[in-house]
């Protein structure tokens, strides 16, 4: 019996890295439904590859020419899609790699169906923890990291018992501008912050690296997934990506996951966690071709948004929910060239600043936390 799953953001870097391991795993699993924001065109053409029963486009107008372009195929338009996919009775997987805010309900709507998730948006968890937790708790669903850094703590933490982890060290590559002196930092441009050194991934997330907000999410992220306080999460920039997460236990030892960068191991474990299955997509590891592991601190003073992004998930209630909406404004507003890249952390300072957070209790004071979050940086990047 294969398991039904829905890939959501279908057509960006992580959705088409899910079909190859899927396309791989074809005995296993079953694409049911796909979901894309705009891309009318590579989504067809992937339902048509796939077999998808469901397709979902978000934005209305590039759905506009998407019908019936074969019998069968249930087509879906508007955001209303995404919640239809996760929630689709045959499926029993959702990989969600939505970009940004626009995932979480469609992650909430699955988690309360009982499904997995498993979760390439990040930015779900770091809005809406709490809230995020509580709807697996509710529905009985699994939320299973796709982000490499939480699939490598998932596989160290494996086999060990509740209590016995004591800390994380997530690696980070420390992106474009690792060893940039400040004053260089602050005129660089969209196409210096998205030369990512190893890894190949979307705009957002890529200039995500650059400032190393992205670092910050994924404390935030590990603080929810994990259950550990902050104090117990830190993070070391490792320039060759190779090990993407270390776990200290109880006891002192220290166990690491290990391999070239490739985001089909990560999704690949989430659909079969706890289980491992034969597979050869990943490229072998060879420890001598790695060459030298280094690890050096992260500098805390040239990437400010870090800092801001960890300060904001220590505050807890919604200003996680600020941090993630004034980044995701500020990096728009960057890419379009509105704002210099110092900006963008500037940006996510000055918003968090005119903020109080409230307790994150239910979806509307989040959604209203990062509708004001945004317009504020809005106000700001213009
Ligand atoms: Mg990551």
């Amino acid at each position: 019996m294969s398991v039904g799953v829905a890939v959501l953001g279908s057509t960006g870097s992580i959705g088409t890295s899910a079909l190859r391991v899927l396309e791989r795993q074809r005995e296993r699993f079953k694409v049911v439904a796909l979901t894309a924001y705009g891309s009318a065109d590579r989504l067809i053409e992937q339902a048509k590859r796939t077999g998808a029963r469901m397709v979902g486009l978000v934005d209305q107008e590039s759905g506009k020419g998407i019908g019936g372009f074969e019998t069968g195929v249930a087509i879906r338009t508007g955001p209303e899609a995404l919640v239809e996919a996760a929630t689709h009775p045959e499926v029993g997987i959702v990989i969600n790699a939505v970009v940004g805010a626009a995932g979480l309900e469609a992650t909430l709507a699955a988690l309360r169906a009982g499904k997995r998730v498993a979760l390439a948006n990040k930015e779900t968890l770091v809005m809406a923890g709490e809230l995020v937790l509580k709807a697996a708790r509710e529905g009985g669903g699994e939320i299973v990291p796709v982000d490499s850094e939480h699939s490598a703590v998932l596989q160290c933490i494996a086999g060990s018992r509740q209590g016995q982890l004591r800390r994380l060290i997530i690696t980070a590559s420390g992106g474009p501008f690792r060893d940039w002196p400040l004053e260089k930092l602050s005129r660089a441009t969209v196409e210096e912050a998205l030369k990512h050194p190893t890894w190949r991934m979307g705009p957002k997330i890529t200039v995500d690296s650059a400032t190393l907000a992205n670092k910050a999410l994924e404390v935030i992220e590990a603080h929810f997934l994990f259950g550990l306080d902050y104090d117990a999460i830190e993070v070391v920039v490792h320039p060759q990506s190779i090990v993407h997460a270390l776990t200290e236990f109880v006891d002192g030892s220290v166990l690491a996951q290990i391999g070239f960068p490739s985001m089909e191991l990560p999704i690949l474990y989430a659909l079969t966690y706890p289980e491992r299955v034969p597979d050869n997509g990943t490229p072998r590891f060879d420890p001598v071709a790695a060459g030298p592991l280094t690890f050096e601190p992260l500098r805390k003073d040239a990437f400010p948004a870090f800092e801001l992004g960890v300060e904001a998930g220590r505050r807890g209630g919604t200003a996680p929910a600020v941090f993630n909406a004034a980044n995701e404004v500020a990096v728009k507003a960057f890419l379009e060239g509105r704002i210099p890249f110092g900006e963008i952390a500037g940006t996510i300072e000055r918003v968090l600043g005119a903020h109080h957070p409230l307790p994150a209790e239910d979806l509307e004071v989040v959604i209203a936390a990062d509708r004001w979050a945004r317009k504020q940086a809005e106000g700001c990047c213009s």
